[in-house]
This record gives structure tokens, C-alpha cells and sequence, in this order.
């Protein structure tokens, strides 16, 4: 398949025998899924509807790489994403230690890190001393901070507001408590941000609530910054707010699936049409590839997988490919996916196994042992992109990524 392995410009080594899927990422696509998020962070900010700080200055870009960068590979997307954004984010303490080792292993110098999740006491004095940035969301502070005074240490700490997401957050009403608690304890705890997370903004076309939520988070730090008479750094946009709500960008934007070149939703995608005249440009980083395992010609009537749910209504030629929901192909797709062999589609015949499917290659007569198989990506001119196969799913692309197995080998094409 000539034409099909030269999409992959640098084929992994090890993996000449079909044995295993793996990832290919694109640098070149992330970086330019960075440009298109400083391009909109740049643009002319929008008249204000009562939310957010004035300042004039272009927001910073967070990426968020929590896990395993959704799917993409934390290293991988870390070593591509670190020079070239403010700030980093993700949901644990685990998460953020393994990024400080990937800096002083690189001899990087070390980005704002900031952990959106709940973190252990056990953890806090690492973070602390490793400059990490911690979110506080109403738990657990009393005992984080007897450590940190145990310790000696001043850990940087943002304040989650629950503006109508319903999970983490202060309420309102709250902010007295909160700017009391800071004051007191200035000597272990800086408060240097206030943030919020939007409940409603890839599900619809209109941001009514996301509005409600946006000006319920304006009081909040108002009050807070009032009561605590410091300026704090505001954030709350995720992907979609920060492509489709220009008020709601503020100082920092968390941006992850879209830094990976996904769209959030199609609505998402449908909204942003209409507002910009030119839709940003977002370039899918993750293909998903493997090779046959076994190609071999069964007879009409014979079937195919557990549950003999597929028979042979004619003379077909299967690939075995040693991919299954172990790996993260979803066992639901069964009778419904396709993979691309040679720019052709192929159907996944039979059900989807633990470690193994079967592609009918019957109609791509040069399909041999060097064939590349695409499960997401691009091949001649047919794409399975993760949003195809989130449908067949019935399921939304964040979670195909995200379940990628992190026993892949993932690797950068165009570094
Ligand atoms: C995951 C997450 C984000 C990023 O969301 P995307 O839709 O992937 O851009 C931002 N903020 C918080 C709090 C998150 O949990």
C-alpha cells in the first residue's frame, strides 16, 4: 500500500507485524490550533455585557492536559504545548508532579500550572514547594492549611465559584468566608485567581444561561476582590465559551479540546459560523493507525466474531486488527464502523472484541501485511474523524479521545 504508508512520513518502529494500534500526533496541527486560539484571544474584544475585568491586554491561553492530555498523550502534547502557551491545567496533583518531572527532564523552565481537581493534604506540601497553583472549591481547606503552616510553605490558590455547574465551587454568598479565611492565612495561602466552569455552552445555539452564569461570576470576584482589596486574575472560558463568547474569555482561557483541533460540539461549530465570518480553523492533531494482524479469505456462510452475530454472504476477505475496547474502540460500534484501508472504507464486521476486530477487506484487493488501517484520521480522501466514530458510539468526541488506552504508543509525525 504505497499510497497509504505515505501518510504516516515516519512509521514506528516495532511495529512492522500488525501487534498493536497506536497514536500518531501531528505538532504542526497543535501548533496551529494555538495560533487560531492567540488569533481570537487578540481579536477586538467584544462590547461587554456586564461581565468580565476591562483591561486590554490579550487574554493568556491555558491548555489544559489533563488526562493524559485527552487521550493525546501528556508528554507528547506537553512537549509540543509548553513553549508555545501561559499556562498549563489539569485535574490532579498526580497530574501536575508528572509535569514538573517532564520539565526538569526536558530542563525546561517551569510553566503556571494550575490543578482544576480536588487535591489531598498529602499533596499539598509538593505542590506548594514545586510552584503549583491549586484550586480551592469549598473542602477539605482546614487541613491543607495546618500543613502549610506546618511546613512553612505559601501555596498560590484560586477560588472556584459554582456559578451553575452544580459540581465544584464556593457559592456566592460564600465570598465573605472566603476573603476572611485569606486574610487570615496570608502567610500559607495567595490568593491569585477566581474562576468558574459554564454547564451549557456546547449544547445549545443561544447563551442565555452561560450569560446568567458569566454575571453571577462577575459579582462574585467583585466581591471578592472588594473584600480581599486585591486584583485578581479571572478565568472561566473553557474551548466553546472562548470561541463563541467573547466576554467570557477575561484573563486566562482554559482551552482543551480544541487546542487538540476538536470542536466541541456541533452546535459549538454552528454558532461560531455564524459570529465569526471566517470559522477558526481547528486541525485534528490525533490520527489512530494499526496493521493487520491476519489477513485470510473465509467462505460464504462462514461467521465472524462472538455471538456469530456476522455471516459471510459471499466468499470475504477479513483483516484481523489487534485493536478492541481494551484499547478504546467502543464495543458499541459493533455492525455500524468502518476503518479506512488503502483511502477505502471497510466495514468492522462482527462484534468489537477485548483485543481484536475484523475489517471485511474484500473490496481493497492490495490490502496486505504493510497496510496501514486508519480507526481516526484522515486516508486519501476519506476521514474517520473522532466525531464519526463519537456517532457510532452515540457518545461525544471528548470521550473517544479521552478513552484512548494509555498503553498506546503514541507518537510525534511532524515535530
Ligand atoms: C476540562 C475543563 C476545561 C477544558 O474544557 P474543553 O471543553 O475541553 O476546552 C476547562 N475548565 C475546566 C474546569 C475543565 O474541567
Amino acid at each position: 500500500m504505497t499510497r497509504s504508508r505515505k501518510s504516516t512520513k515516519s512509521p514506528p518502529p516495532g511495529f512492522e507485524v500488525g501487534q498493536a494500534s497506536w497514536i500518531e500526533i501531528s505538532a504542526k496541527a497543535l501548533k496551529r490550533n494555538v495560533s487560531v486560539f492567540r488569533g481570537l484571544l487578540a481579536g477586538k474584544a467584544e462590547a461587554h455585557d456586564g461581565a468580565g475585568s476591562s483591561k486590554n491586554i490579550a487574554p493568556a491561553l491555558g491548555a489544559v492536559l489533563k488526562s493524559n492530555a485527552y487521550g493525546h498523550g501528556m508528554e507528547e502534547a506537553l512537549s509540543i504545548l509548553h513553549p508555545i502557551v501561559d499556562v498549563l491545567l489539569v485535574t490532579t496533583a498526580r497530574e501536575a508532579f508528572a509535569i514538573r518531572r517532564q520539565e526538569s527532564k526536558r530542563e525546561l523552565s517551569r510553566r503556571r500550572l494550575i490543578v482544576m481537581g480536588a487535591v489531598d493534604s498529602k499533596e499539598i506540601e509538593n505542590l506548594a514547594r514545586l510552584g503549583v497553583e491549586a484550586v480551592l472549591s469549598g473542602d477539605y481547606v482546614s487541613s491543607h492549611i495546618d500543613v502549610l503552616k506546618r511546613v512553612g510553605l505559601r501555596l498560590r490558590v484560586h477560588v472556584h465559584v459554582d456559578t451553575g455547574l452544580g459540581r465544584e465551587g464556593y457559592a456566592l454568598e460564600d465570598m465573605a468566608t472566603v476573603a476572611e479565611m485569606f486574610e487570615k492565612n496570608s502567610d500559607t495561602m495567595e490568593l491569585v485567581g477566581i474562576c468558574s466552569h459554564f454547564a451549557n455552552v456546547e449544547d445549545v445555539t443561544e447563551q442565555d444561561y452561560a450569560r446568567k452564569q458569566l454575571q453571577m461570576f462577575d459579582q462574585a470576584a467583585a466581591k471578592l476582590e472588594a473584600l480581599s482589596r486585591a486584583a485578581i486574575e479571572r478565568h472561566m472560558a473553557a474551548s466553546a465559551a472562548a470561541i463563541v463568547l467573547p466576554s467570557a474569555r477575561l484573563d486566562v482561557v482554559r482551552a482543551g479540546i480544541s487546542i487538540y483541533g476538536l470542536w466541541p460540539s456541533a452546535e459549538t461549530r454552528l454558532s461560531a459560523r455564524v459570529l465569526n465570518d471566517d470559522l477558526p480553523r481547528l486541525s485534528p492533531s490525533l490520527s489512530w493507525r494499526c496493521r493487520p494482524q491476519l489477513i485470510k479469505q473465509i467462505e460464504s456462510g462462514s461467521y465472524v466474531g462472538y455471538g456469530c452475530t456476522w455471516r459471510a454472504s459471499r466468499p470475504t476477505r477479513i483483516a484481523v486488527l489487534p485493536v478492541g475496547y481494551f484499547d478504546g474502540y467502543p464495543r458499541i460500534v459493533s455492525g455500524r464502523a468502518h476503518v479506512l484501508v488503502g483511502g477505502m472504507r471497510c466495514p468492522i464486521i462482527g462484534r468489537v472484541m477485548m483485543n481484536h476486530m475484523v475489517a471485511d477487506v474484500t473490496g481493497v484487493p492490495d490490502c496486505d501485511y504493510e497496510s496501514l488501517v486508519t480507526l481516526i484520521g484522515t486516508d486519501g480522501k476519506e476521514q474517520v474523524a473522532a466525531e464519526t466514530l463519537a456517532s457510532w458510539a452515540q457518545t461525544i468526541n471528548y470521550e473517544i479521545v479521552a478513552r484512548l488506552g494509555s498503553h498506546l504508543d503514541r507518537f510525534i509525525i511532524d515535530g
